[in-house]
């Protein structure tokens, strides 16, 4: 079985080209290092490359015959995503329908794509599960919905069957430290924590501390990359075993909060971690849980690493590595 996988060079996309090639799969590796790193494609081959270039794409499809894409290649900060938005629906939008109709045009049946949590917008309940309104309220979630959309009527029109995934906050690394976080720059919390109880990061600021919350800070459901990875590779197989078209929202169905989460790191790293009360960051919900049960129902997927413990050992000793390399680049 072959597939490609968009953004293979990105934080999520290097850990699934990992999984698949471990688990027997052929895989090509399509990404524009606009985000991702060369050197985390761990194996199968690697092409430089823009999904905005339908040319390239069919001249691809048309040497390789893919079984499938998985799709990784996407910008994910809201913030900016509200500032320029244009940059969003171009690349997230109009350059994904363009590899939907390469993949269309080539006769690719089955599609993978890394769908959001922001899709929801403000949750009207939690834990969210798929019947959950779907009102985004930043472009970053739009473009993701305006996906889903078009999936569901390429399927209907064409019969390009998908699977969406909606991530909630994807974190932590490879249990065998070959890949982890690197982001730049680096938004997302663990990592930004990490930074600064390995010394390269003088501080962590607290996005509010007057969420109507136990301690007054954002709950957030944090899943280990391994497990979002282990969902795809359900979700593809049972796609390229016949399944039907399907969209699920992934997480542990646990919530912590962004002190917990610095609690937690000041355990497991056993370092003083220096923060500062920052305001609300602009668009963020004061909780946002996932109900995953339908995923573990129909992909027949649970969560290996589900202990925030587990997840924050893992991107600290990620950490540690990147740290190392930094010192000796110095
Ligand atoms: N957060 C924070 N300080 C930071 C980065 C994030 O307090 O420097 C908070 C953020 O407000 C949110 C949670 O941590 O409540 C997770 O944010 P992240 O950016 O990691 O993921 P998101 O929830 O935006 O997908």
């Amino acid at each position: 079985m072959k597939v490609l996988v968009v953004g293979g060079a990105g934080y999520i996309g290097s850990h699934m080209v990992k999984m698949l090639l471990d688990a027997g799969y052929e895989v090509v590796t399509l990404d524009n290092l606009v985000a991702g790193y060369r050197d985390a494609v761990l194996g199968g081959e690697f092409i430089y490359g823009d999904i905005a270039d339908y040319v390239m794409l069919n001249h691809l499809f048309s040497l390789h015959h893919f079984d499938a894409v998985m799709h990784f290649a996407s910008h994910i900060q809201v913030g900016e995503s509200v500032r320029d938005p244009a940059k969003y629906y171009r690349n997230n939008v109009t350059n994904t329908q363009n590899l939907l109709d390469a993949m269309v045009a080539q006769g690719i049946r089955h599609f993978i794509f890394s769908s959001s949590a922001a899709i929801f917008g403000e949750p009207h309940y939690t834990p969210v599960d798929e019947a959950h309104p779907k009102i985004p309220i930043n472009p970053y979630g739009h473009s993701k919905l305006m996906v889903e959309q078009i999936l569901a009527d390429y399927d209907r029109a064409y019969g390009l069957t998908s699977v969406c995934l909606r991530y909630f906050n994807a974190a932590g690394a490879h249990p065998d430290c070959l890949l982890g976080e690197r982001h730049n720059p680096e938004t997302h919390l663990i990592p930004l924590i990490l930074q600064v109880a390995s010394g390269r990061r003088e501080a962590v600021s607290v996005f509010g501390r007057d969420y109507p919350t136990a301690d007054g800070t954002c709950i957030r459901d944090y899943i280990h990359i391994m497990d979002l990875c282990q969902a795809h590779l359900h979700a593809l197989e049972q796609l390229m075993h016949g399944g039907t078209s399907a969209a699920y929202n992934l997480g542990n169905g646990d919530g912590f909060s962004v002190q917990q989460v610095i609690n937690e790191a000041r355990k497991v790293t056993g370092r003083k971690i220096k923060i500062i009360d920052a305001p609300r960051r602009e668009g963020d919900p004061a909780e946002l849980v996932a109900d995953s049960t339908l995923a573990q129902k129909k992909l027949g997927w649970l969560p290996c690493y589900a202990e925030l413990e587990t997840i924050i050992r893992h991107a600290w000793q990620w950490e540690c590595k990147q740290l190392g390399s930094h010192q000796s680049q110095d």
